[in-house]
């Protein structure tokens, strides 16, 4: 598992020169390691070398994982598209869950929520390329989904979460999460608490951290090519 070790020591470069250049003297952003499909080993390994947060997509998949690593003190985030009975899971296993876009999820997750567990952190999911096989909402219905979630309160809103189309030059994605970083800005200028921009992948974390990410979301740069489930 060295080649691990490499991997996060080069994306912990990548991510310190890419805030560097960053025209804005933001915080060094979280690097979320994308753990889907990957085994509790290597999971391990990641932590062993410094990671605390790591994102799963898929809940059967997750909850075992989680368990076998009950013992370590991980972030657990949840990234993947949200279905109505997997919900429960998600409100008792996880820290984070990044893709909430609509209001009937955000409140099963935050009825479900576990007493003794502190407010889940949640960001809403924006659809900003109108793509039908993404989740994620429109920009007209942030503000009132925004709301909604803010008035949930065993939830707590953090901020906004995209999945830009991903084709050709990172750079394609910079107007994206520009958008995003706007998309932000707005709601806190209205009286949003949020303070998060999870955007950024492999690919095109050194765009979306000179676009102001807080959370880069960071799979096969840290783990290598996904094997086969
Ligand atoms: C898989 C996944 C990632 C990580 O992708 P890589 O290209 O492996 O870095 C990030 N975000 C989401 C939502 C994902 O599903």
């Amino acid at each position: 598992m060295t080649h691990i070790t490499d991997h996060i020591a080069e994306t912990v470069e990548r991510v310190r020169k890419a805030q560097s250049d960053a025209s804005q003297s933001a915080e060094i952003p979280v690097i979320l390691a994308v753990s889907k499909r990957q085994p509790v080993a290597a999971i391990r390994s990641a932590f062993e070398c410094g990671l605390r947060n790591f994102g799963e997509n898929v809940v059967q998949e997750a909850l075992p994982k989680i368990e076998a690593l009950a013992a370590l003190e991980i972030c657990w985030h949840f990234i993947g598209r949200i279905q109505s009975n997997k919900t429960r899971d998600i409100a008792a296993h996880f820290d984070w869950v990044h893709t909430i876009d609509r209001f009937k999820i955000a409140q099963r997750l935050n009825d479900q929520r576990p007493r003794y567990a502190p407010p889940l952190n949640v960001c809403i999911q924006v659809n900003q390329a109108g793509e039908s096989q993404k989740g994620g909402i429109a920009e007209s219905g942030l503000r009132e989904l925004a709301a909604a979630v803010t008035g949930l309160p065993r939830l707590r809103f953090r901020g906004l979460m995209s999945l830009p189309p991903a084709a050709g030059d990172p750079e394609n994605s910079a107007p994206y999460f520009a958008r995003l970083r706007e998309l932000k800005e707005e709601l806190e200028a209205e009286g949003f608490a949020a303070d998060t921009l999870s955007m950024g992948m492999s690919r095109d974390l050194d765009v979306a951290i000179r676009e102001g990410s807080t959370i880069v979301r960071v799979g096969t740069a840290i783990f290598g090519p996904r094997p086969d489930l």
